[in-house]
């Protein structure tokens, strides 16, 4: 059976974690974030958290080769095997080149790319909240909790993450710019981005990307 990999690209706050978590649940893949990847390895103190602090705090990017090796060990476990989708990955030509090197002819890949002006970005990092038991993403004014800190899905606490601070949020935007951007481009000379609209209500954004990569809606399916 061909393995079905989803990347969602798109500049940090462009609503990626947001939409792959939807995404996921729709496709039935597990959603791999090398971003909460990491954020468990800092909060379990491991020696690849020591490692990627100072970049995540500073809004850069983890070198590479911790990155590539972190995330192949993540999809090579027993529930991607029949596929996955990729949220914070590829960030750099380098990290996609590799990848498509790994997967070879073995998997289908569709490519998801939000794209949201500027301004939308940063407004949507400043008040966007992460829940620390299940990653979860909420926001203070767009999508605001039932209740002040607590998750809606599961009840854990929610915070803002610390390079969610405008200053980092600006130099992430810049890395993006600089790094991430080249890999749309990348993707974009082998004809495979579906681009779609992500400034609008995170429901309107789903719905069109769902139709980008043409997955039916619930009503819409045929068949048992
Ligand atoms: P995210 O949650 O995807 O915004 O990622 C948070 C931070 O983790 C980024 O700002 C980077 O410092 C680091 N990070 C996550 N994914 C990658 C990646 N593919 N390459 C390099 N650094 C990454």
């Amino acid at each position: 059976m061909t393995r079905s990999v989803v990347i969602m690209l798109g500049a940090p706050g462009a609503g990626k974690g947001t939409q792959a978590v939807r995404l996921s649940g729709e496709l039935g893949l597990p959603h791999v974030s090398t971003g909460d990847l990491f954020r468990e390895n800092l909060s379990q103190g491991t020696a690849l958290g020591a490692q990627a602090k100072e970049y995540m705090e500073s809004g850069r990017l983890v070198p590479d080769e911790l990155v590539i090796d972190m995330l192949f060990d993540r999809v090579a476990r027993p529930d991607c095997a029949d596929g996955y989708l990729l949220d914070g990955f590829p960030r750099t030509v380098h990290q996609a080149r590799v990848l498509d090197a790994r997967l070879g002819d073995s998997a289908s890949v569709t490519i998801v790319n939000l794209v949201v002006p500027d301004e939308v970005i940063v407004e949507r990092a400043a008040g966007r909240l992460l829940c620390r038991s299940c990653n979860n993403i909420a926001h203070r004014t767009f999508a605001p909790p039932r209740t002040a800190g607590v998750c809606d899905a599961c009840g854990g606490e929610l915070y803002t993450r610390d390079d969610d601070a405008p200053e980092v949020v600006r130099k992430r935007l810049a890395v993006y710019l600089e790094q991430t951007a080249p890999v749309v481009d990348f993707y974009a000379a082998q004809a495979r981005v579906c681009s779609v609209d992500g400034g609008g209500h995170p429901d309107a954004v789903f719905e069109s990307a769902r139709r980008a990569i043409q997955v039916p809606a619930q009503g819409e399916r045929g068949g048992a």
